[in-house]
């Protein structure tokens, strides 16, 4: 089985983005082939500083790495290196009614997000996207459940483009988990944690400290007991997911430990438990933080990789729409 998936570098990684995706990815390199790529052509549709970019990118790959994305047993590359998923994305640009980008949940979020500079990049992030993963002939995408639309938008394209032109885009499906598909802001647990919004995140790579203080002042519900119920505890419910995925514990499990338990004990229990499993990743990042050479090496041979793949698959792709040889 091939996998593969993205993440923007657009910011330290969270424990939302580690949780509902890059946990799934390192599973999957034990499994099959795995494909891990730091989509910095995506990352440009919002404002980026071009004298920070290129670091911000290659911190990305650190933090992958400390997040336990192993270069013997995955291809990691950066998306702007291999030239074949601009080229494809035209391609698909057209046959991909606008329409159909219009209606985009994260392209209307993010427009709002980013008023003062809504460009073409920002609607037509999804077919990148879709070129990204139908280049690698994959046959699932773990991503978090905000990604669900662009994955069901990449199967349309894939099957539009084998309708028109003959079998040829493997169809892929998406990968999205139930528990941890979607980790919620602790300053707001009805907004997503993301990047792009520092100020929703807990990251993997916060200090002892900061955790502390971010648990302790996350938002809860009304009322006292530690219960799972996203609709009426949805802050607590969110805690509790958090708590669950890192600890190893079963919901009923923490329901039964926490039970008489106040909020302000539980968190604490929450910041001591998060504290000491996120430990191994700052030790890591701080490592890898030293070794640029190396992990510059690591990304040049992803890239080689890739490559072939992606090759492969753009000669077929140009034959069968019938570009000049
Ligand atoms: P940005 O705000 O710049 O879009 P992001 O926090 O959404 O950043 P991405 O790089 O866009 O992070 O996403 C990387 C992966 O992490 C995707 O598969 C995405 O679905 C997943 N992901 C992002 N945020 C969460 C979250 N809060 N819960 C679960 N998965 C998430
Ligand atoms: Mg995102």
């Amino acid at each position: 089985m091939r996998t593969l998936s993205g993440i923007q570098p657009t910011g330290s990684i969270h424990i939302g983005g580690y949780l509902g995706a890059i946990k799934q990815w390192v599973e999957l390199q034990n499994k099959g082939e795995c494909i891990v790529f730091i989509a910095d052509l995506h990352a440009l549709t919002t404002p980026q500083d071009p004298k920070t970019f290129s670091q911000k990118t290659l911190e990305t790959a650190v933090e992958l790495l400390s997040s336990g994305i192993d270069p013997e047993k995955c291809i990691i590359f950066v998306q702007s290196q291999v030239k074949e998923h601009t080229e494809l994305a035209w391609i698909l640009n057209t046959i991909t009614p606008i329409g159909e980008l219009e209606r985009m949940i994260q392209y209307k979020e993010k427009s709002k997000q980013f008023k003062d500079s809504v460009n073409v990049g920002l609607l037509d992030y999804p077919v990148l996207q879709a070129a990204d993963i139908l280049l690698y002939q994959v046959d699932s995408v773990p991503v978090g459940k905000d990604q669900s639309q662009h994955l069901e938008l990449t199967k349309t394209i894939a099957k539009k483009f084998n309708q028109k032109y003959g079998e040829t885009l493997k169809v892929p499906e998406a990968l999205v988990l139930d528990m941890g598909g979607k980790i919620m802001a602790l300053n707001d647990p009805k907004k997503k944690m993301s990047k792009s919004f520092p100020e929703t995140c807990l990251f993997l790579f916060d200090e002892p400290e900061v955790i502390e203080k971010k648990v302790m002042t996350a938002v809860t519900d009304t009322g006292k007991t530690i219960e799972y119920d996203t609709a009426k505890k949805p802050g607590i419910s969110n805690l509790l997911t958090i708590y669950s995925l890192f600890s190893g514990k079963t919901m009923k499990e923490l329901e039964k430990e926490f039970k008489g338990v106040g909020y302000s004990k539980f968190k604490r229990r929450l910041a001591a438990m998060l504290t000491e499993k996120l430990e191994p990743f700052r030790r890591k990042k701080k490592e890898l933080m030293q070794r640029e050479v190396y992990v510059k090496e690591i990304l040049e041979r992803g890239r080689k990789r890739a490559e072939i793949i992606a090759q492969s698959t753009m000669a077929e792709v140009r034959q069968k729409v019938g570009l000049l040889s």
